[in-house]
């Protein structure tokens, strides 16, 4: 299917016309009003100590890859965005790995450093995340989460159903703490990327004024915040200078909290989470109501200590004798803690290692134990079918596990989602579809060409 084709389908003949006029508007025949918009965004997160994360085609890249250097080495980070701006959705297993080849190879040729892979049109497939973990990406930032901060009745049904549509586009899942957190699926981190973005808002909805774009957003950080996860901003570039003030206004209520937002750039995130990953607990029962913990972490780690008492912390006593250890940057800490049960999750021996795993990747403390020693634990998991069968099924476990260990009013150690000191993190994204005129056009006979059955 072409762009024609795919916007037709998505958003209408008419919404096409608009978004025909505003190419026109929007890009130049030059790289100019695009570099602009680039460096404007590098600006104004360095104002506030961070950089952004832009994703971009290999095909459209390739034509710019001067202005593309020129952005990497301003601290920026530089992702890719397919081969060409389509939808993986839409191909077959092979094409998708095709294309994932090429892009790295252009990435590579041109010595742009790369991470991470967003998807045009965060069209993620089961497929495309096994390629991504075999060519060696280290994330991907497609899974769409909704926010409810939009009164649709306000907006007109035919503008609500353009609207519905991006949703069902980009797949949306809801804003539960799991599904704002990153997660890891094998070798590959996953960062969750927040909706509405720019297009839904400007182009779907109409709202074009600053004043209300910033309110929108610093709604969903307030709820990110409270909650503890990612907030991943999208913006393209053509509305980059629409929006600065709307993302000044964001940066400066993210920056203006009780307890500090992370602002980083995707590649940083899925970094630390991957870290987050290997810190473990160990407890040991040391008399009656007494813990002791050996904690494997991060020194930058951050421990949630809930309905305990931590009442002695060892200095930081490994490393040295074991080079594996340093070799990660993981520490080993003993703690004393007094709870009233064992702060950790005890699962059965039925319930699979898939279970713990996904578990110990969340933080929190958990451990086997039989049916008989489960009233010595702050919770006991039975789940013999483990995290269920399907990608919907495990999703759904997962997302419930999490809520009822977050909602558990037991003792529990866990470590906290971020790097001490902070609570919550924002990460600033741009897709750079296109650059100029020319690049939006191209996109249409790209995208056909990449699409075309090879015999
Ligand atoms: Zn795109």
């Amino acid at each position: 299917m072409n762009l024609v084709a795919f916007s037709l389908r998505s958003k209408g003949a008419h919404n096409f016309l608009r978004r025909l006029w505003t190419v026109f508007a929007r890009f130049g025949l030059t790289e100019r009003r695009t570099a602009r918009a680039l460096q404007t965004l590098v600006a104004t997160l360095r104002h506030y100590g961070a950089y952004p994360t832009f994703f971009i085609p290999a095909a459209v890249l390739r034509r710019h890859v001067s202005l593309l250097r020129q952005i990497a080495s301003s601290g920026a980070e530089v992702g890719i965005h397919g081969y060409v701006h389509n939808d993986y959705r839409t191909l077959t297993h092979q094409q998708q790995e095709e294309q994932t080849r090429l892009a790295i190879a252009v990435f590579r040729q041109n010595h742009i450093p790369f991470a991470g892979f967003r998807n045009p049109y965060l069209g993620w497939t089961e497929e495309a995340l096994e390629i991504f973990a075999s060519l060696g990406l280290t994330y991907e930032s497609n899974e769409a989460v909704i926010h409810d901060v939009i009164d649709l009745k306000a907006f007109p049904p035919r503008l609500c159903r353009g609207y519905e549509k991006s949703l069902r586009l980009f797949q949306a899942v809801p804003p539960s703490i799991y599904d704002l957190r990153p997660h890891c699926e094998g070798p590959l981190v996953r960062l969750p990327t927040s909706i509405p973005d720019d297009e839904m808002l400007f182009d779907r909805l109409r709202i074009t004024e600053p004043g209300r774009i910033a309110a929108i957003w610093s709604t969903i950080m307030a709820r990110i915040y409270a909650l503890g996860g990612l907030y991943t901003l999208n913006l393209h570039p053509e509305r980059g200078l629409l929006c600065q003030a709307a993302l000044r206004s964001l940066l400066d209520y993210a920056t203006s909290q009780p307890e500090p937002v992370w602002i980083a750039r995707l590649e940083e995130i899925a970094h630390w989470w991957r870290q987050r990953c290997a810190f473990r607990f160990e407890i040991s029962a040391a008399g009656p109501q007494r813990w002791r913990v050996c904690l494997l972490s991060s020194p930058r780690a951050q421990v949630q200590t809930k309905y305990l008492t931590v009442l002695a912390r060892s200095g930081e006593l490994a490393a040295k004798e074991d080079q594996s250890i340093t070799r990660e940057g993981l520490q080993r800490q003993e703690w004393l803690v007094e709870a009233a049960s064992c702060p950790a999750v005890a699962l059965s021996p039925a319930t699979p290692p898939a279970v713990m795993a996904f578990l110990q990747e969340q933080g929190y403390a958990v451990t086997r134990a039989s049916g008989e020693k489960a009233s010595d634990y702050s919770l006991f998991l039975d789940l013999p079918d483990g995290l269920g069968t399907t990608p919907a099924q495990q999703r759904a476990q997962r997302r419930q596990l999490v809520a009822q260990l977050e909602a558990l009013s037991a003792p529990l150690l866990s470590f906290a989602p971020w790097p001490a000191p902070y609570r919550a993190a924002l990460a600033i994204s741009s897709d750079i579809d296109s650059v100029t005129i020319q690049d939006f056009f191209l996109r249409i006979i790209e995208v056909a060409r990449a699409s075309r059955p090879k015999h």
